[in-house]
């Protein structure tokens, strides 16, 4: 094992391999300066189990910025990652009560700064959707519809194969099956390697790219990163292809708490979307501190299956939206957790205590942000200004959360992120 790097980063999953790719390839250096360490395989954690659902609105104006560069990434992933992944630009549709609108003026609100942002996230009339649809989908008078024209749809298996040819092109350092257990310092202020189930590596920098996983791992070095649980249940239903247009776009149904997409062709993939609850936050996360065993229950076998309750409730879900579809064929589904955090932004930029320790966690929607937050953690750890000036992550630093983290007092429900 060669043990010393220039960057260490801890997970290897998509956000993991995206800060890999970009910080080799703007330190230009051919052999390995990069390693990833990952306790299982490359993109077993939470990158294996998403929907692969590209989009940017978003209640923060900074973050939709952000999402709408990385959409532009992925479609020219080659130019930062060597390698290319096949995408279908489906938009998406967003569903909300109207009633509920009434009292709630932030879906208007978002339409707004989305405008701002040049993102399209407009207001569209019934008969609209169901062109956009082809008469899939049940509308209503009740409803309100926005339509986002940018979204891309990916296939998780592909974005897991273009990541490993990606680490093969870009001469990434891979160990796989290695934990880290620990960590060393020069000083008080500066991490000098890691400890792994393979031994000790050596390295300048440090990326926690470890997901759900760091607040154990990092508990060691008396940090605090708020990162917590919350159970998500997929579901594949077999369809007919003439039943749900080929290039159906994303729904996303907060009127049934649902998202659905066209999956791998003819597979209707549905989940629930985060709950933005307060008290539903404030539950992960007491949960979370109750289960010792933290996220490893992602690799539990067992959570590969549905139970007949939540299996129902889907296919009420599914029939309230598609109501020509009859009872659909179940295909498949698994239990899995969204990684969040109190206010379900995710954590970006330097550690306030170690400042050659870097953070980049996705909370619950980190795929597509990828491709951009690779290329920031780069632009920071190799002390360059440009894109770091253009977004702005500071709302988005680990020091929000310090002295103690805090639930987002005025978030409710029907709010996405
Ligand atoms: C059902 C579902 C649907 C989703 N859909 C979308 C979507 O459509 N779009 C989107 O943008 N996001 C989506 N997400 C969220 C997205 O999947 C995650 O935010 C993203 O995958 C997080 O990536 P990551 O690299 O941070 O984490 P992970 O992929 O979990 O990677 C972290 C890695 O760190 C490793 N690790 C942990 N501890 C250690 C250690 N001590 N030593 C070594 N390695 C370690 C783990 O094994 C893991 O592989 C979805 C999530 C779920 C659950």
């Amino acid at each position: 094992m060669k043990n010393k790097y220039h960057t260490v980063i801890i997970g290897g999953g998509c956000l993991g391999a995206a800060c890999a790719f970009s910080i080799q390839r703007k330190l230009g250096i051919h052999h390995s300066q990069i390693a990833i360490v990952e306790k299982k395989v490359l993109g077993a954690g939470l990158s294996s189990r998403h929907s692969a659902i590209v989009r940017a609105a978003n209640t923060s104006k900074m973050a939709a910025r952000m999402a709408k560069q990385s959409i532009e990434l992925w479609k020219n992933l080659k130019s930062i990652w060597g390698v290319e992944i096949d995408y279908e630009q489906s938009g998406a549709i967003w569903i909300t009560d109207s009633n509920l609108q009434k009292s709630d003026s932030r879906w208007q609100s978002i339409e707004t700064s989305m405008r701002e942002e040049s993102i399209e996230f407009n207001s569209i009339p019934y008969q609209e959707i169901r062109k956009l649809s082809k008469s899939a989908i049940k509308t209503s008078p009740d409803e309100l519809y926005y339509y986002e024209s940018e979204v891309l749809q990916f296939e998780s298996a592909q974005i897991l194969n273009g990541i490993q040819n990606a680490v093969k092109k870009n001469g990434i350092a891979i160990y796989e099956h290695c934990e880290v257990i620990g960590f060393e310092q020069y000083c008080e202020k500066q991490l000098s390697a890691v400890n792994t189930s393979q031994g000790k590596i050596y390295a300048d920098h440090f990326v926690n790219a470890s997901g759900p996983w760091c607040t154990e791992l990092f508990y060691q070095l008396g940090l605090t990163i708020p990162v917590a649980l919350e159970p998500v249940y997929v579901a594949n239903f077999l369809v007919s292809c003439n039943e749900i247009p080929k290039s159906m776009p994303i729904i996303a149904d907060y009127c049934n708490d649902v998202y659905f997409r066209r999956w791998q062709g003819n597979f209707l993939h549905m989940h629930q979307p985060r709950n933005t609850h307060k008290s539903q936050i404030a539950k992960s996360f007491s949960r979370s501190t109750m289960n010792p065993d933290g996220a490893n229950i992602i690799y539990d076998a067992m959570s590969f299956n549905l139970n007949h309750h939540q299996l129902e409730a889907y296919i009420e879900k599914i029939n309230h939206r598609f109501p020509n579809l009859g009872k659909p064929v179940y295909a498949g589904g698994y239990q899995s957790f969204f990684d969040i955090t109190p206010d379900l932004q995710f954590i970006l930029g330097p550690d306030t205590s170690f400042p050659n320790l870097f953070h980049c966690l996705g909370a619950g929607q980190g795929l597509k942000y990828a491709p951009l937050f690779g290329e920031l953690i780069a632009e920071l750890i190799l002390d360059r200004q440009a894109l770091n000036l253009e977004f702005d992550s500071s709302e988005f630093a680990i020091s929000r959360f310090n002295p103690a983290p805090a639930i987002n007092q005025t978030q409710n429900n029907k709010l996405f992120t």
